[in-house]
């Protein structure tokens, strides 16, 4: 229990820590606020989960039950693997994740819905504790010098001399975000294995494909995704979709992946452009603490004229909040679709869209958005005729 509650806490101190690089002196006080609110929001949490593990406890001694709900061929997951998926997944809620023991590894076990994590029965080796170690190191760290920086240089005071806070948070904040990236990206690997079926892998060839089992959010249901680093190309499957959709369904998923990677819709939509400005800001992090005029785009943009600055600062963010979504609706889920309707036909790809072709016709109701669903039925009316 103890673990549990470690992660879930250092995850509310960690969006202190974003709040301390608006503002450091906010860092404290908001704090307070936010522990007092996690101590009400864990304790639910907790209770509720509680609740599923005892009826999971209790089945679990039927050996009928849990051989049915044993997953051989899913992955085994390092400890530091699973906190990170707790600190992670929890708030969006998720599956309720049934691990407790610190050092321990954790299996999938099969849910009503999707996938579980539960203990192992033994301690992992030394190395894998040190990494759990490490872990809870890095994301209590992260917030405690962002909270000190803002006390302890003047913020928190409110002296008027607020830079080195401001320079030490915005250091914190690049260093957690490349952190939690490239973890996450590590755990998407450690909880998911190479798709067994050769068909599959050609349709989304030369990216890899993977079965994840990471479980699904309460409310969403994920069947794939598509992640493009400049590094590796790497597209995704749920394992439920992978053992219970029909081939052809499976295949429209697969093919629906393969289309935003060819067209490198997240190299443009997705999470590159949020990677583009942790380099920037990185840049000036560096640029500042090597007192290199050039490296610091704070600087550089601080010389602007007022009204500048804050058209340049607006488009940004009407960038990020409009314009990506909107694309992202407009384009590159459009493109998926008829990609795969090329691929498998329409017909599985309505089956997978599941919405009268006139519910999807405008983004916020204000922008139009292309129908694709209608598109595809005219297209299997055009061929039945
Ligand atoms: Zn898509």
């Amino acid at each position: 229990m103890t673990a549990r509650y470690t992660f879930r806490i250092l995850r509310y101190l960690g969006m202190v820590t974003l709040i301390s690089l608006v503002d450091p002196r906010y860092g404290i006080p908001l704090a307070l606020s936010l522990f007092l609110i996690a101590f009400f929001w864990i304790d639910r949490e907790t209770r509720e989960e509680t609740e599923v593990g005892r009826r999971y406890a209790q089945n679990l001694r039927l050996p009928v039950w849990a051989a049915a709900r044993d997953v051989a061929v899913a992955p085994l997951v390092p400890p530091w693997a699973k906190w990170f998926l707790l600190y992670e997944t929890w708030g969006v809620k998720g599956e309720p994740l049934l691990i407790s023991k610190l050092f321990r590894p954790a299996r999938f076990v099969r849910t009503e819905r999707s996938y579980t994590l539960i203990d192992e029965d033994q301690n992992a080796g030394w190395r894998e504790r040190i990494k759990v170690v490490v872990l809870i190191a890095l994301l209590g760290a992260l917030p405690a010098v962002a909270l000190v920086a803002g006390w302890a240089l003047g913020g928190w005071r409110g002296s008027t001399d607020t830079t080195a806070a401001f320079w030490t948070c915005l250091t914190v904040f690049s260093v957690g975000f490349w952190s939690v990236l490239l973890l996450d990206d590590r755990v998407m690997t450690l909880t998911s294995r190479p798709c067994p079926d050769p068909d599959l892998r050609e349709l989304c060839a030369p990216a890899e494909l993977r079965i994840s089992y990471r479980p699904q959010l309460l409310r969403f249901w994920i069947r794939g995704g598509a992640v493009e680093r400049p590094w590796k190309q790497v597209a995704y499957l749920a394992a439920n979709d992978y053992e219970s959709l029909p081939p052809d369904e499976r295949k429209a998923v697969v093919a629906h992946e393969a289309v935003h990677l060819r067209q490198h819709h997240d190299l443009y939509l997705g999470s590159t452009p949020v990677m583009f400005v942790a380099v920037v800001s990185g840049v000036a992090v560096i640029g500042h603490w090597l007192s290199l005029p050039a490296g610091n785009i704070f600087a550089v943009a601080n010389s602007w004229p007022r009204s500048v600055a804050s058209l340049v600062l607006l488009a940004f963010v009407a960038i990020f909040v409009v314009v990506m979504p909107y694309l992202r609706q407009a384009v590159a889920e459009p493109a998926a679709h008829r990609g795969a309707a090329r691929v498998v036909g329409p017909e599985p790809v309505l089956r997978l869209l599941g919405t009268p072709p006139s519910a999807r016709l405008s983004w916020m109701g204000l922008l139009p958005l292309p129908n694709v669903a209608a598109e595809l039925a005219a297209q299997v009316r055009e061929h039945d005729a």
